[in-house]
């Protein structure tokens, strides 16, 4: 089986069945599944399956609410110069391509992510390359896009090396899915291209289920920790794949003993079409406090939500201090533990 990237070729592996609406949902953003990735879905349950429903174009895609944008996290108000994003003083983001292994329906950059997307020409990763080395508050370069993994390994370690030639770029970050979704791509090569001689590599997997950790993913997740890179995980919180304690707590666990720290719970982005995604940031909120009572402190992410305009990540929650309403003294404070109770704390 090939990657299946087309309505068609999906109707002939079983996952979809025709329908207009599914094509006009099929229009708005590219198709990509990979073979690794489709034969985890279990085709009994499909309107439920967890892989299925995050690759798989669904009707609901074509209806919009007012709430939802084309630049949800406001990247393109803060673009100095093509291919970057410069939102915090210290990092940058730097998209050289714009293709991934799989597209997610829910993608927070679902307008700009597909093929034929335009990936930075030479003269336009040297001007992006210029940027960074003439802003010296840069300590962090974040490689995302698309999938920087996706590149070839030649091209992304010329990437690399150039970033670790500008001196005050102290951490280099990988955002990518090709561990989970095309795990033959993690070859020796690549790795030896992705390792810098001087400043720090960290990787960041996205990971929404611990179904996706298939023995393929954790070899390739294995090979990276072994090249000493450490691992993080982004994980976004997606109604009914991802949405109970009980799904979250497995996630959790599968990747902290493939060696992935998780770092971020995303709050789902107001991305265009996919209101059939969100989860509301109480339930989110619930959620982690579940997880606080259940899980190794290793195993907690941070449950993060984007403000909309460009305005960055903020951690939303749940909060365990509060005030005392009868306290005697007037700067007491109530904190409550994992496991519900409350006592009383001299602030
Ligand atoms: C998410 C993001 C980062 C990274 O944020 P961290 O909190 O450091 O993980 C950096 N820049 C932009 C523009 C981002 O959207
Ligand atoms: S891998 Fe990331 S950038 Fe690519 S489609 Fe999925 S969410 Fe979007």
């Amino acid at each position: 089986m090939q990657t299946l990237r087309t309505l068609k070729a999906l109707e002939r592996e079983g996952l979809v069945t025709a329908d207009p609406r599914l094509a006009e949902a099929a229009r708005s953003m590219a198709i990509a599944l990979t073979p690794e990735l489709a034969e985890l879905i279990d085709r009994k349950d499909l309107a439920r399956d967890p892989i299925a429903r995050q690759f798989v174009p669904d009707i609901r895609e074509t209806e919009v609410a007012p709430e939802e944008r084309d630049d949800p996290i406001g990247d393109e108000v803060r673009s100095p110069v093509k291919g970057i994003v410069h939102r915090y003083p210290d990092r940058v983001l730097l998209k050289p391509l714009h293709v991934c292994p799989v597209y997610c329906r829910f993608c927070f950059r679902r307008e700009k992510v597909g093929p034929g997307g335009d990936a930075l020409s030479a003269t336009e990763l040297a001007a992006a390359l210029a940027y960074i080395r003439d802003h010296a508050e840069i300590w962090e370069v974040i490689l995302t896009g698309g999938d920087p993994l996706m590149m070839a390994p030649r091209r992304l370690g010329q990437l690399i090396d150039a970033l670790d030639g500008i001196p005050h770029v102290t951490v280099i970050r990988v955002h990518t899915r090709v561990p989970i979704a095309d795990a033959g791509r993690v070859t020796d090569e690549l790795v030896t291209a992705l390792k810098p001689k001087r400043a720090g590599l960290w990787v960041g997997i996205h990971c929404n289920h611990a179904r996706e950790l298939s023995p393929p993913a954790r070899a390739a997740l294995a090979r990276l920790a072994d090249a000493g890179f450490p691992l993080l995980s982004q994980t976004v919180l997606l109604a009914g794949i991802n949405d109970d304690v009980e799904t979250l707590c497995a996630l959790m666990r599968a990747l902290v003993s493939a060696r992935v720290k998780p770092y971020y719970l995303h709050h789902p982005d107001l991305v265009r079409g996919t209101g059939h995604f969100r989860v509301p940031i109480a339930r989110g909120q619930a959620l982690m406090k579940a997880l606080r009572g259940r899980l190794s402190g290793l195993a907690q992410p941070t449950y993060v939500l984007d403000v909309p305009g460009g305005h960055g990540k903020v951690p939303v929650g749940p909060a365990y201090l509060g005030d005392d309403p009868d306290a005697l003294v007037s700067d007491a404070r109530i904190v409550e533990d994992a496991f519900g109770g409350r006592h009383r704390y001299p602030a």
